[in-house]
């Protein structure tokens, strides 16, 4: 199976909009996963544990992203693997790595977070687990990914947001 990318329709529910997701960012300890996917949209880049690591790299550097999760002919989540897992293992076995198959490469133990659970806890499992990636489940599906680099942007983003509020409140 070619590797993919599955966009899905963004979440059309009235009770998360972008603007309101902004305005809730001024609590930033109540922020969810769903906030932040509602703003990016779900997308999910995915490869088959059977694909070589040689197309997974151009999928990497065509959508400039950092990792791709694996799923199976289900479209079950059996693992996750980084521009990391790649680089490791082109230590390992230099000039012998683009052939290998992203099933020898991944990491099978993926950590998984939903909609509903705050970006702060998600935040500190990535630090903690030290990974920067992390798949959204939704009814056992994975309905998208979120990476520290985009919390990092939808705070600099929300930041940005308050501090205009702020200067509108100043200059009245
Ligand atoms: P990263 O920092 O995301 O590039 O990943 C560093 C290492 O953690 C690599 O070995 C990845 O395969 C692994 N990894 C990345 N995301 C996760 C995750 N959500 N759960 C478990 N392992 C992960």
């Amino acid at each position: 199976m070619p590797a993919s990318y599955q966009p899905h329709t963004r979440d059309d529910d009235p009770e998360h909009t972008v603007s309101q997701s902004l305005e809730t960012n001024l609590r930033a300890a109540d922020l969810t996963v769903r906030h932040l996917i509602d703003q990016k949209g779900r997308a999910v880049f995915s490869t088959s544990a059977d694909e070589t690591i040689g197309t997974v790299v151009r999928l990497l550097r065509d959508n400039d992203i950092g990792a791709v999760m694996v799923l199976d002919a289900q479209s079950s989540l059996v693992g996750i693997l980084s521009e990391r897992d790649i680089v490791r293992r082109l230590a390992d076995t230099p000039g012998q790595t683009l052939p290998q198959t992203v099933a020898e490469l991944m990491t099978r133990n993926v950590e998984t977070c939903t909609l509903d659970d705050l970006l702060v806890s998600v935040l500190r499992r990535m630090t903690d687990g030290r990974f920067r990636h992390m798949p959204v489940m939704e009814n056992g599906a994975v309905i998208g990914l979120i990476s520290v680099r985009d919390v990092v942007r939808y705070r600099l983003t929300a930041l940005e947001y308050e501090a205009l509020q702020l200067k509108q409140l100043i200059v009245g």
